[in-house]
């Protein structure tokens, strides 16, 4: 749950406003939680603006509910401005206004901050690192990214204007640590079109493949495979649906995305079939779990079908995600997983240490401060870029204050943090206590 303020004299600017799921004991679906954003309502007349830089959950879902409160402008790229508008329609919450778009490239000014918006692959498109000027410092917020020169959807990773910044000199790099404890580099989405390719060629029966609705690419590539295949294409899952129709309005996926009629693929010969479907952590109502179950409405899956997953096991769904696969075996569906298989068939979108050095020696930054990941996500984030010659890091946690004049430092809980929960039976948020 996302959410970054960036000050100068008095006043602010917002990065990303996202939510987290948090899974209650006992509870069938987890709650929807989010940031309690106390400290900057109560200097609201100070925000000059809320900056989206990309279009996942945890980067600006937690907006349809807060937004009321910040009543600021929101800046969002083409994409991320779709799904935010089609979150808000005919459902619950706000619809930012304005709602200002920007292409990847722009620069604008917030009050006393020049930002410009720095195109960097990510598993969702569009996403977009943060130069952010203000008097003579320079900060740059790295948002989620990796290194990928074979992205399927949007322009490859290119280090031109990340070089130039860093030869007009950097004072501090915010960056993120998901992956940090990997090293090496993370696969590209052209590589995992390419296993994903073989995967599907090598099945006889149909084809499901489950994967993260806000990943375009692989929606572009199973676009493509269903054409070289000779199957038709279709989408299973609100979300996969609604991210689509998204992707399709600004134009990010390839004329071959021709989905048909979720309720006309039951009536296809099986070797017809390639099915996209949400669920792919084994999560209860979704996609994959009916099927699972034999109680989804438009398909159903026999011996001999196959079931692809095209992601990776969060931590903490390993027992759901199991049962799935299980589930699926037990009725003699084959089931293929990314973690198994030799293929490559999903990629993270997160750096690997190679990445977070290559960065590192691209920008030279004065200073790092690690965030996006557990207390040794950042530890070993901060690490990397000691061991690629940056000068000083600084780790914190929610609430700190990090500044950079008159020299580098932290006040620790410099902000009162919390949780707002999204409370079903109410409708409304309250404090999680
Ligand atoms: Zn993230
Ligand atoms: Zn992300």
């Amino acid at each position: 749950m996302n959410f970054n303020l960036f000050g100068h004299g008095e006043q602010w600017f917002a990065v990303d406003c996202g939510i987290t799921l948090e899974q209650v004991p006992g509870a069938v679906r987890p709650t929807v939680q989010m940031p309690d954003l106390g400290f900057i309502t109560a200097r609201q007349e100070q925000l000059t603006g809320l900056i989206v830089t990309h279009a996942h959950e945890d980067h600006l879902g937690a907006l349809p509910y807060l937004w009321e409160q910040l009543q600021c402008p929101v800046y969002a790229t083409p994409f991320a401005a779709a799904v935010l508008r089609h979150k808000t329609r005919g459902r619950r919450g706000t619809l930012p206004n304005p709602l200002i778009q920007v292409e990847p490239g722009d620069t604008m000014a917030l009050g006393p901050f020049n930002v410009e918006w720095l195109p960097i692959t990510h598993s969702t498109p569009e996403t977009c690192a943060l130069s952010i000027t203000v008097g003579d410092s320079r900060v740059l917020h790295t948002a989620d990214w990796k290194i990928d020169r074979d992205p399927v959807v949007g322009s490859a990773w290119s280090a031109r204007r990340f070089k130039e910044l860093g030869d007009a000199g950097i004072d501090a790099v915010i960056c993120d640590s998901t992956n940090a404890l990997q090293a090496g580099h993370s696969p590209s989405e052209g590589e995992v079109a390419v296993g994903l390719g073989r995967a599907v060629s090598a099945c006889k029966g149909r084809v499901v493949v489950g994967c993260f609705s806000s990943n375009v690419a692989r929606m572009h590539t199973l676009a493509k495979i269903s054409v070289k295949t000779g199957r038709y294409l279709g989408v299973l899952g609100r979300s996969a649906l609604g991210m689509a129709r998204c992707a399709q309005q600004v134009g990010l996926l390839p004329p071959e995305f021709q989905p048909i009629y979720a309720e006309h693929l039951g009536y296809l010969p099986p070797a017809e079939v390639l099915a996209v479907a949400t669920g792919s952590q084994g999560e209860w109502g979704a996609a994959l779990h009916r099927l699972m179950n034999q109680t989804h409405p438009d398909m159903s899956l026999d011996a001999g079908d196959t079931v692809i997953l095209s992601s990776k096991t969060i931590p903490g769904n390993e027992a759901s995600v199991s049962s799935l696969i299980e589930g699926f075996r037990a009725r003699g569906i084959a089931v293929v997983s990314a973690e198994e298989s030799a293929e490559p068939l999903h990629a993270s979108g997160h750096p690997c240490q190679g990445e977070l050095t290559d960065l590192y020696q691209i920008l030279r930054p004065a200073l790092v401060i690690p965030v996006h990941g557990e207390r040794a996500h950042m530890t070993a984030n901060a690490d990397v870029a000691k061991n690629a010659g940056v000068g000083a890091t600084l780790t914190g946690q929610n609430g700190d204050l990090f500044y950079l004049s008159p020299t580098p430092g932290v006040r620790r809980r410099f902000a009162e943090v919390g949780r707002l929960e999204w409370c079903e039976e109410t409708e409304r948020l309250v404090t999680v206590g």
